[in-house]
């Protein structure tokens, strides 16, 4: 590699365009917005974009109330103050607001500027955050954009606050200087987090990939270099690891990849996923959480393919201005999550028994849980706009109706898995099926950048499963019965070919999975009690305050707990609690406890065959060759 070519390659690295090659100037009709920050300590920003060669007709602005990956509808508009529009002279013009989202302007030039100020205090995903050491943008939170001009090309200008030398980390195509940056359309600009604050950063490539991609952490966090340099080499082997799922990268526009972490004592836990950067947020540490922290780049990195690339149709392309509902959830994010561990565990950073443990509780929610009688996995997708931090101030029946779509997804992953390896004596896996949808739906890719040609819907996800099976009635049964019915597979029988043991947690006397808390010095019910529990036949239900059990009085929670586990299968216990002012007498029933736990035989001496250690290793070892 010639000297100039590693310099052109350092300047990309930090963002910067060599002097010698002059940037092309903004496409006619290109939106400018930009961003400064006079005074980040009170959390607000300056927004000024500039609207240019505008077609005649009213000019609707709008902020979003949905953000790319997030299926509930937020209210973005409500941080917005000191809104001006003007023309391209400073003139003032007459604006109207139809709704709480929309700036209308009935009447304008050829060009109009809009400028607003903006507050946001919250560091995730989905919002905006601005302090004294940051700004922390989700664009949708942050940018207005215009109806109709979807298809323009947008520039970013990120100016700093004095004295300050912020960068920024961004998917956003590099532009004429290091703070000046580029999408070409809406979907991409909106597509884009940024991160402008002075983050650790840290780059790697992966030898032998083609097109050499570059991987980027910006880490904007409190812990020391040394943690930040330990962070990136297992994010590394992540991303190594994951590839072999697909046995390619995608093409990375701009071939690079950014992993946006804020590990900051202030922000709000969340990772979101975008088509070449990631957002990633917690409370936690790189040196208190290191597993955790992985786990969000494990997932997030894996949505680069499944759902980035590989979309639903009812995802593409997202729309801004309503909840964006999905039946495919079970799989977008539910097989994602099953990838997480999985991953984790075949690049060595997860143990076998953490990951056993992992899938246990997955089992445990999904084979438990009530809603599971109610609502099949693709139902449970459709309900992500009321879940998927969605906010109201009057409850939800939701720990009795809804299971999560990640943990439903999982399990139905895990399952498919199984079976597949099983029917193919370990020649067939997930990872055929991943691909093969991959090479149908993701890797053609799109004519436009940010967007997705070749969606899948539910029938292209069993088409595709009978082609791979080379079996359509088993395709067809398993969606029946897994996916657009409710019932599970048999993980006991499955898990055991890989030496796994699932079995019962416990032969205490159970209640059903309620949450008793001591409220104001007494036992009470926190949460609903469970369709179909011992409790809730006793006629028991959120609010309740325990008094007696078995003739004893209780006067906290762990009295409560300790009496419900001294009974045994089928007692029948008298219990007395109060309720809206009076006292009930009931009888509890105790069932046995129906959660199981996941133990490798080796742990319970039950010791793994040649078979099972086969399947095993086939299973959960490295493609790369690290044995398991
Ligand atoms: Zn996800």
């Amino acid at each position: 590699m010639s000297r100039r070519a590693i310099l052109l390659i350092l300047l990309l690295f930090l963002g910067v365009a060599p002097a010698t090659s002059q940037a092309p100037a903004p496409a006619l009709g290109t939106v400018t917005y930009r961003i400064s920050l006079p005074e980040p300590e009170h959390r607000w920003m300056q927004v000024d974009v500039t609207f240019p060669n505008l077609p005649a007709g009213p000019l609707q602005l709008r902020m979003s109330r949905s953000s790319p990956g997030r299926y509930a509808l937020h209210e973005f508009a409500k941080n917005v103050f000191d809104v001006r529009v003007t023309d391209a002279a400073g003139a003032a013009l007459a604006v109207t607001q139809p709704n709480p989202h929309q700036w209308d302007v009935p009447k304008h030039g050829d060009s109009v500027r809009v400028s607003y100020r903006i507050f946001g205090d919250r560091i995730d995903g989905t919002y905006l955050a601005i302090d004294s050491t940051h700004a922390h943008i989700n664009m949708p939170a942050a940018l207005m954009w215009a109806r109709g001009l979807d298809d323009r090309p947008a520039t970013v200008q990120f100016v700093p606050p004095a004295g300050r030398d912020w960068r920024v980390a961004t998917q956003l195509l590099p532009g004429p200087d290091a703070t000046t940056f580029s999408a070409p359309n809406l979907q991409y600009l909106m597509d884009s987090p940024s991160e402008f604050s002075s983050f650790a950063l840290r780059m790697f490539s992966i030898p032998g990939v083609p097109g050499a991609p570059v991987f980027r952490l910006a880490v904007h966090h409190a812990g020391t270099d040394a943690e930040a340099d330990a962070f990136v080499k297992d994010v590394e082997r992540i991303v190594r690891e994951a590839r072999f799922v697909y046995g390619e990268y995608p093409a990375f526009e701009g071939n690079r990849y950014t992993f946006i972490a804020d590990y900051l004592p202030w922000a709000s836990g969340d990772a979101m996923e975008h088509r070449n950067s990631t957002i990633l947020t917690s409370a936690s540490s790189i040196r208190t959480n290191r597993l955790g922290l992985l786990g969000s780049v494990s997932h997030e990195f894996f949505h680069v393919w499944n759902v980035e690339r590989m979309r639903p149709r009812s995802l593409e392309p997202f729309n801004f201005e309503e909840a964006n509902m999905s039946g495919e959830l079970w799989f977008a994010e539910g097989f994602t999550n099953y990838y997480e561990p999985l991953v984790l565990t075949r690049s060595g950073i997860m143990s076998l028994d953490t990951f056993a443990a992992g899938m246990a509780d997955t089992i445990n929610t999904v084979t438990l849980s009530p809603g599971r009688m109610l609502r099949s996995a693709e139902e449970m997708s459709q309900l992500a706009p009321f879940v998927d931090a969605a906010t109201s101030i009057d409850p939800t029946s939701e720990p009795n109706t809804f299971i999560s779509y990640y943990t439903w997804g999982e399990a139905i992953g895990l399952g498919l898995d199984l079976m597949l390896r099983e029917r193919s004596s370990g020649k067939l896996t997930l990872d055929h099926y991943m691909r093969a949808l991959w090479q149908k739906h993701g890797k053609p890719g799109g004519r436009r950048p940010g967007y997705v040609d070749h969606p899948y819907t539910m029938a292209d996800l069993k088409s595709t499963l009978a082609a791979v099976s080379g079996d359509a009635r088993f395709a067809d049964d398993f969606f029946a019965r897994y996916i657009q019915g409710r019932e599970v597979v048999d993980y006991a029988r499955l898990l055991d070919l890989a030496g796994l043991v699932l079995r019962p947690q416990s032969s205490e006397g159970f209640a059903g999975q309620i949450v008793l808390r001591d409220i104001q010095g007494r036992p009470r019910l926190a949460e609903a009690v469970p369709f179909g529990s011992p409790a809730y036949a006793a006629g028991l239900e959120h609010d309740d305050v325990f008094r007696s059990i078995g003739g004893v009085a209780v006067s906290g929670a762990g009295d409560v707990a300790r009496a419900i586990r001294a009974g045994k299968p089928g007692d029948r216990v008298p219990i007395v609690f109060e309720r809206r002012g009076q006292r009930v007498n009931a009888t509890l029933r105790l069932m046995q406890d129906p959660r199981v736990e996941l133990l490798p035989g080796e742990r319970v001496g039950r010791a793994p065959t040649a078979d099972q250690q086969r399947f095993r290793a086939q299973w959960l070892s490295s493609a790369a060759g690290n044995t398991f």
